[in-house]
């Protein structure tokens, strides 16, 4: 199918062709025509699945029959809302629709926290077709009367369970009650909980159901793969992996806390990696430059926190590494998002510690599947990480041995009390079981602010070396990146 088919106006074809785009994904195909129909629609798709354009591309075409080319304020309302959890989503979305709309005289705008609102007004008093948003922005624009909402005809919330995480959803409801009722509203989430299906029951009028992965499920053409590993080497096993990968590959790693992040940024650069981090506490200046750095392929390894991550639109990312397991399994889905993009071959590589085994088997079950367990030679885990489990003790395979199935049952799972959601907690180090996570082995502490330290790492021909530990032998590295999925009947 081409998009010509889907009954597109030409304007918007040739942004299409111009973005060189040949052919719809499943998800455009599926949400373009009923958009245009007017039906509201509730989306199931993650990022990756094409699902921006899914939504832009209509709503342009329908916005397409008001465009007008007068200056005058007034002939530009407010007629579209595009709301998005994180400032960077609502950047990448404000970027397709500027791209989409190019050849259209629409204006867009976009809108958000943490940078001085003065620009934004003069933009919205210039008169706009389009508002990208996140919510607190758009509500102080309400509140300063900087914004009128009243000829919204069309409403899109994107990543709606993200929002949810984020406490968002009492400002959702003020907009909502903003907004004429009788307007389109489509909403899109990777996953559906209960309280994302009461929202749709209150925003949508008979939405169409358009989904294009299984719920919750993640991308076929991910490996996914697990190093259990003792906390305190961690660190060091990071570097070993990213050392090993081609060179050429970027790795955005995950970590839990704003501390963490910096910190192992901090600890690759001081290793001869070139990291940066992205987290919640850095200025969206920073936070811009970052991911500009990040994306021209300057700097190498990304870290970042779950909530900075979100929406981040990297292409050809080709693995994803948690450095530790998020705190709910609905996250891992949205992590490992960021590779294995538009059928392309992603990996998913996750550091686990003892203390983490719990979450693993609720990722495990949220993604039915059971995920291939390989030790790294030098990097093992705690003594109890096998604990409850007969005492099998896998060690990764040679080289040779490496494409073997080497599956193991889950690990036991402990109390779901013992799982926190909100961002706050997501945000804050794992309750501590043995030696914290976020204390290495040789006493670094991951939540201190970073301090430079003469001693990190012996350094060997001028270049650091990292694969050293104290008492421990340098083994080998092992094709930890072979291997295929191993899927539950
Ligand atoms: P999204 O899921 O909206 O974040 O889109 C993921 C990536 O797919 C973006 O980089 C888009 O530019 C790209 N994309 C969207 N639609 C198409 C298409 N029909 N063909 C090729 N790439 C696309």
């Amino acid at each position: 199918m081409s998009f010509s088919e889907l009954g597109l106006i030409p304007e918007i074809l040739q942004a299409v062709t111009d973005a060189g785009y040949t052919e719809p994904t499943p998800i455009q195909r599926q949400a373009i025509p009923v958009v245009l129909a007017g039906q509201d629609i509730m989306g199931g798709a993650q990022t990756g699945t094409g699902k921006t354009a899914g939504f832009t591309l209509p709503l342009l075409n329908r916005l397409a029959r008001h465009a007008s080319t007068s200056a005058s304020p007034a002939r530009h309302p407010v007629r579209a809302l595009i709301l998005a959890p994180t400032r960077e989503l609502a950047m990448q979305v404000f970027e397709s629709v500027k791209m989409y709309s190019k050849h259209l005289p629409l204006r867009s705008v976009c809108i958000y926290g943490g940078v001085d609102m003065n620009p934004q007004i003069q933009e919205l008093r210039r008169g706009v077709e389009i508002v990208v948003a996140t919510p607190g922005r758009l509500l102080d624009h309400v509140q300063q009367k900087t914004i009128a909402l009243g000829q919204v005809e069309m409403l899109v919330l994107d990543e709606a369970d993200r929002m949810l995480d984020m406490g968002f959803i009492p400002d959702i409801r003020r907009i909502l009650a903003l907004l004429p009722a009788n307007r389109q509203s489509l909403l899109f989430s990777a996953t559906f909980s209960d309280e994302i299906k009461k929202l749709a029951d209150q925003m949508l009028k008979n939405p169409q159901l358009v989904e294009v992965a299984r719920r919750n499920m993640v991308s076929e053409t991910i490996t996914h793969i697990v190093h259990p590993v003792s906390s305190g080497l961690k660190r060091n096993l990071l570097a070993h992996i990213v050392r090993h990968e081609d060179e050429t590959n970027q790795v955005l790693v995950f970590v839990d806390t704003k501390f963490a992040c910096s910190r192992l940024a901090h600890f690759l650069e001081r290793h001869g990696i070139s990291a940066d981090s992205i987290h919640g506490d850095k200025s969206q200046q920073a936070r811009t430059e970052t991911l500009e750095n990040f994306k021209s392929g300057k700097v190498r390894v990304l870290v970042a926190t779950d909530v900075a991550a979100r929406g981040l639109d990297i292409e050809d990312l080709p693995s994803v590494i948690n450095f530790e397991l998020p705190h709910t399994a609905e996250d891992y889905v949205h992590r490992i998002g960021r590779t294995g993009r538009a059928g392309k071959k992603g990996k998913a590589v996750s550091l686990v510690s003892s203390e983490e085994r719990h979450r693993l088997a609720d990722i495990q079950k949220l993604i039915k599947l059971e995920i291939r367990q390989e030790i790294v030679a030098g990097y093992d885990p705690e003594p109890d990480f096998f604990d409850g489990d007969a005492g099998k003790r896998r060690r990764s395979p040679t080289p040779a041995s490496a494409g073997r199935s080497d599956e193991r049952p889950a690990p036991d799972r402990k109390k779901r009390s013992e799982r926190e959601s909100s961002r706050d907690t997501r945000e804050r180090p794992a309750p501590r079981s043995r030696q914290p996570s976020h204390i290495a082995s040789d006493g670094f502490d991951f939540n201190k602010p970073y301090e430079q330290r003469a001693t990190d790492a012996p350094v060997v021909d001028g270049t650091r070396k990292v694969d050293e530990i104290p008492g421990q032998k340098v083994q080998r590295p092992i094709a930890f990146l072979l291997g295929g999925l191993g899927r539950k009947k």
